[in-house]
């Protein structure tokens, strides 16, 4: 009988690992509810299923002379060393859509609770004030949302914001003419996109080339009394840029699902035991001031988070380990 090939997976949640080794009979595998740590890696294993809280290191992959591929349990793969997996010959794969209207979702969750007050609202009833003083919102209607990135969310979000009846500009660097026609929006430069905005929202992966896209010389451009949503990642946006805008009023508020560094706010130790300055105690601590601005609204990187997604990501990350272990990957990253 040939061995089963071993597959690790860590962060999956306890409820969802009957389903998880229900869709990977064909394999050994090993649930970790927690993320990767150097010292535990077991050498056998042969692929890794990581969400994005676990880094796969140079030094992770160094710990597994037998690994042959990484299925990354989500969209985003900046948390995997490309070049050294690259290095390796180790095919690195994602879940390219298993969220696109989950996280949409959430999208408008957050600008409709920016918009409506509707923490604010809800926090004044439970402490007992039924009583709507101070606590006027604004319409999304005929509101300019200005969408960055039209990939997979991007679009759904389109698709949502048309709902609303409000208006669509959107900038990509590589425009869909096809999309733009069939959803009723148009492309347009960034620096146009900020300037005719109310609402601007981030669907964009992360890369080096648009690390802090949004910093304080592009925040400066923004409508004065904009909005800011970032649902895609932390370090798209220059965190002290954002609290300038707020204070200064250029932002009437952001909802934001990700903050650049927010593992730390997740595993505090790190930040006291830090000896150098890898630690990022100043975006620390002004995630902190973000976290705690009457004008924001900040969820815990969640925007994935719903029943549905996570089965497709599971039926998708088994799909790309069996495509490992064939030999023949697939959604393999770049
Ligand atoms: P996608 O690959 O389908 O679309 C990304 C789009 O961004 C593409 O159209 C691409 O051309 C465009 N793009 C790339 N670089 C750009 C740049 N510098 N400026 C403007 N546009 C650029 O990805 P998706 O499925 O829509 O997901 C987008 C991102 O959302 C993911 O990469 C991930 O980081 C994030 N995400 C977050 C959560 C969450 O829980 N908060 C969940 C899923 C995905």
């Amino acid at each position: 009988m040939t061995k089963k090939p071993a597959v690790a997976i860590y962060g999956l949640w306890p409820d969802l690992r009957a389903y998880t080794r229900q869709k990977l009979r064909k394999f050994l595998v090993t649930i970790h509810p927690d993320i990767i740590k150097l010292d535990e890696l077991g050498p056998r294993t042969d692929f890794l299923a990581v969400f994005i809280e676990s880094p796969v290191t140079k030094q992770v992959m160094a710990k597994l002379p037998h690994l042959k591929g990484v299925a990354s349990m989500s969209t985003g793969y900046d948390h995997i060393d490309l070049v050294e997996a690259k290095k390796r010959k180790i095919p690195v794969s994602n879940v390219p859509s298993y969220g696109e209207n989950t996280v949409a979702e959430h999208t408008f969750a957050l600008m409709l609770a920016l918009t409506r007050r509707l923490f604010d609202s809800a926090k004044r009833v439970k402490e007992g004030r039924y009583d709507f003083g101070g606590l006027r919102g604004v319409d999304l209607k005929g509101r300019t949302l200005g969408v960055i990135g039209t990939g997979h969310i991007g679009a759904h979000v389109i698709r949502i914001a048309k709902g609303f009846e409000m208006n669509v500009l959107a900038y990509d660097v590589r425009p869909k003419a096809d999309l733009a026609k069939t959803l009723g929006f148009s492309y347009v430069t960034l620096p146009k996109l900020l300037k005719q905005s109310d609402i601007v929202t981030l669907h964009t992966p992360l890369f080096k080339e648009n690390y802090h896209l949004l910093n304080k010389k592009t925040i400066a451009l923004m409508k004065k009394g904009s909005y800011l949503i970032n649902t895609a990642r932390g370090a798209l946006v220059e965190p002290a840029a954002v609290l300038g805008a707020l204070n200064s009023g250029r932002l009437a508020g952001a909802g934001l699902d990700v903050l650049e560094d927010e593992k730390l706010l997740q595993n505090f130790e790190e930040v006291m035991h830090c000896k150098n300055n890898n630690c990022k105690l100043q975006t620390s601590l002004i995630n902190n001031l973000l976290i705690d601005h009457p004008n924001t609204i900040i969820t815990p990187h969640n925007a994935f988070n719903s029943t549905e997604a996570l089965k497709r990501i599971i039926d998708v990350t088994a799909q790309n380990l069996e495509g490992f272990a064939a030999g023949h990957p697939i959604n393999l990253v770049r």
